[in-house]
C-alpha cells in the first residue's frame, strides 16, 4: 500500500512536471515569435518630482498580449527572454521602440525631461551593448542625455570587467544610470562609488512600509541619506498612499513613482494628461 502510494505521489509530480514543461515549452514558442507579431508594446509611467509635482521623467515598461495567452507579465516573460536567449533582441526592440517614443512625443509638442528604459544584466555584459546603443541613438536621433537605463544590484555582481567597461562608455555617452530596486539584492555598496551612476530607485517592498513598519521606515531614510551623501538622485517606485508620499517628502527624497499619481499607460494618454513639466 506504501509503495503503491509513493507510485501515485510519483505519478503526480511526474505529469505536474510534464504540464509545467508543456506549458513553459508554450510560452518559449510564443514568445519567439511575438516580435515578428506586432505582440509587444510600451507602457510608460511618469515620475514626478516632489518638491514641485512637476513630471520629471517617464518609465517604459515591456507588455506582452499574446492572441489566446492574454497579457503576460513582464516578470514571468523577461526571465524567459534571457533564458532561451531572446533577451538581446527583446532589449533592441525595447530600446529602438522607447526611443521612436520619445522622438514622437517631441514633435507632438510633448517634452518628457528623461525617458528610463530597463535593461537586463544580460545587455550589460554584452560586448555590441554600446555599439549597439550608438546605432539606436543615431538612427532614432535622440539626445543621450535623455536617456536613463535601469539595472538592478546583480549587474554589479557579474564579469565585473565588462560591465565596468559598458558602464563608463554609456556615460561617455551621456546615458545616465540608475540602480532599480535598490536594496532588495544581496550586492555591496562599494560598486556606488566605483561605477558612474547617477540615481537610486528605493525598491517598492521598503516603501509598501515606510508610514507603518519600522524597519522599512529605516531602510528607506538610509537610503536617502545614503543616496544625497553620494551626490545620488534618490526616487521611490511603487507610492500607493499619501501617507507613504508624504513621508518620503519630508525625508527628502527627490522624486516618486507610483499608482498614487499613475498607473502605466499608453505613450497617448500619457501625453494627453498635460503634465506640468521641468527638466
Ligand atoms: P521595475 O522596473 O521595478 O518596474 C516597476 C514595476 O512596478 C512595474 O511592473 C510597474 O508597473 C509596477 N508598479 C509601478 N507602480 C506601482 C505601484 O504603485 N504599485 C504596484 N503594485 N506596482 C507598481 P511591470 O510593468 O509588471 O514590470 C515588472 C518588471 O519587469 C520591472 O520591474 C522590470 O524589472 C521588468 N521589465 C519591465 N519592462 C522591461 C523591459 O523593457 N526590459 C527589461 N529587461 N525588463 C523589464
Ligand atoms: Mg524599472
Ligand atoms: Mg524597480
Ligand atoms: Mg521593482
Amino acid at each position: 500500500r506504501a509503495k503503491d502510494q509513493g507510485r501515485n505521489t510519483y505519478h503526480f509530480f511526474e505529469t505536474e512536471m510534464t504540464e509545467r514543461a508543456v506549458q513553459r515549452l508554450h510560452l518559449e514558442t510564443a514568445l519567439r515569435g511575438a516580435i515578428a507579431r506586432n505582440e509587444l508594446e510600451l507602457v510608460y509611467q511618469p515620475q514626478f518630482r516632489l518638491a514641485n509635482g512637476d513630471l520629471c521623467g517617464v518609465e517604459s515598461l515591456l507588455r506582452w498580449t499574446h492572441p489566446e495567452l492574454g497579457t503576460i507579465s513582464p516578470a514571468k516573460f523577461i526571465p524567459v527572454a534571457e533564458e532561451i536567449g531572446m533577451i538581446s533582441e527583446l532589449g533592441r526592440w525595447v530600446l529602438t521602440e522607447a526611443c521612436n517614443q520619445l522622438t514622437r512625443w517631441d514633435a507632438e509638442g510633448f517634452r518628457v525631461p528623461s525617458l528610463s528604459v530597463n535593461v537586463s544584466v544580460h545587455q550589460v555584459e554584452r560586448i555590441d551593448l554600446i555599439d549597439e546603443i550608438k546605432g539606436i541613438i543615431a538612427a532614432t536621433d535622440v539626445d543621450p542625455d535623455r536617456l536613463e537605463l535601469e539595472v538592478t544590484e546583480s549587474v554589479f555582481m557579474r564579469n565585473v570587467e565588462r560591465v565596468v567597461e559598458n558602464l563608463n562608455a554609456l556615460r561617455d555617452l551621456g546615458i545616465r544610470l540608475a540602480v532599480d530596486d535598490f536594496g532588495s539584492g544581496f550586492s555591496s555598496l562599494g560598486y556606488l562609488k566605483q561605477l558612474p551612476i547617477s540615481r537610486l530607485k528605493i525598491d517598492k517592498t521598503f516603501v509598501d512600509g515606510v508610514d507603518t513598519d519600522a524597519n522599512d521606515s529605516a531602510i528607506a531614510r538610509a537610503v536617502i541619506v545614503l543616496g544625497r551623501a553620494l551626490g545620488l538622485e534618490v526616487i521611490a517606485e511603487g507610492v500607493e498612499t499619501q501617507a507613504q508620499a508624504s513621508f518620503l517628502e519630508n525625508e527628502g527624497c527627490d522624486a516618486v513613482q507610483g499608482y498614487l499619481f499613475a498607473r502605466p499607460m499608453a505613450a497617448g494618454a500619457l501625453r494627453d494628461q498635460h503634465y506640468a513639466v521641468t527638466d
